[in-house]
């Protein structure tokens, strides 16, 4: 009898601590961009979203240089999920242009990543100041450009974009500036212009617009073709009319998408959670930010530019979303 009561007491132990030991808390960091951006206020949404509601799971929302910069930091396991523009995603995972090996002169793609979501639309937008007078990017030749962070997925575009024009860190002067750096210089006329890769209206570009006339600068249609045919990812889009304070005219420019990148290791029933959980709340996001209207499921697949994470494709095809 006693013998039995003992075998009893500690099988009941081992059901109750067995489930304990394998839920321990997990964890991770979202890798996002500068704090005047939209990857961060929309990533710390996110990660709010995730702690709160899936069990055992703490996420923290970093900043950080932004795209190239991300790819990097889940490359190096320091992150597990990163935003990213599609564009960078593609390189990466195909080891092209900046993931070049330049010294082998080979690919050195970052093969483990792995796509959990596209998100919303990325305005490239050039900014400058109505008193500046410059009113094409070929203007721009000379001038001091700031041409975003070290490692972002900005400064890539801006770099793709002065070659439309015949211009680059040779006939311009570059300056590597976050968004929040870029917004103080070009109001104080430091810099003649500015490159912002992010959703509209981005706060960068709001906060310029509170105190000075602002001007955003167009990329012609023409120009958008010659683009996509090397860089596909280039979509056309328009500023409509009164996006910021005192632009009062629609404007041309190109676009790329935002996504959700993961890693190959990460687990697959986490992943799972972690895209039904945000999927499941997608409003928390719209109330975030204004691009968050953008993240629906019915563009979560469109144009993946990588092999999605098995996790969430679990959850997609489950839930009929193709
Ligand atoms: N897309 C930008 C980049 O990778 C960052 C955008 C943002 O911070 O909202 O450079």
């Amino acid at each position: 009898m006693r013998r039995r009561l003992l075998f009893l007491a500690v099988g009941v132990l081992l059901a109750v601590a067995w489930p304990v030991a394998a839920q321990q808390r997990v964890f991770l960091s979202l890798a996002t961009g500068g704090t005047a951006g939209v990857y961060f206020p929309l990533g710390a949404a996110l990660a709010e979203l995730w702690s709160g509601r899936v069990p055992n799971v703490q996420v923290t929302a970093q900043t950080s240089g932004a795209s190239v910069a991300n790819i990097r930091l889940l490359q190096r396991g320091d992150v597990a999920i990163a935003m990213v523009q599609n564009d960078i995603t593609y390189y990466a995972f195909n080891g092209i242009e900046m993931f070049m090996d330049r010294i082998a002169n080979q690919p050195a793609p970052v093969a483990t990543l792995r796509g959990m979501a596209m998100l919303y639309p990325e305005t490239i937008q050039v900014v400058t100041l109505r008193s500046k007078n410059i009113n094409s990017i070929a203007e721009l030749r000379g001038r001091r450009i700031a041409v975003g962070a070290p490692g972002s997925g900005t400064e890539v575009n801006a770099r793709q974009i002065l070659r439309m024009f015949e211009l680059g860190y040779y006939n311009t002067r570059p300056d590597f500036l976050n968004f929040a750096e870029a917004a103080d210089q070009v109001k104080d006329g430091v810099v003649d212009a500015a490159f912002i890769t992010a959703g509209h209206p981005t706060a960068a570009v709001q906060d310029i617009a509170a105190s000075r006339d602002l001007k955003l600068l167009p990329v012609p249609r023409e120009v958008v073709e010659q683009l996509r045919v090397q860089w596909p990812y280039y979509t056309a889009v328009t500023i409509p009319a009164n996006t910021y304070r005192g632009q009062t005219e629609a404007v041309d420019t190109v676009a790329v998408m935002a996504m959700l990148v993961t890693r190959q290791d990460v687990d697959e029933a986490l992943v799972y959670s972690l895209t039904r959980t945000m999927w499941e709340n997608v409003d928390r996001l719209r109330a975030a930010h204004a691009r968050g209207r953008d993240v629906t499921t019915a563009t979560a697949r469109r144009g993946m530019p990588i092999t999605m994470h098995a996790g969430a494709l679990r959850f997609y095809r489950e839930f009929g979303i193709r």
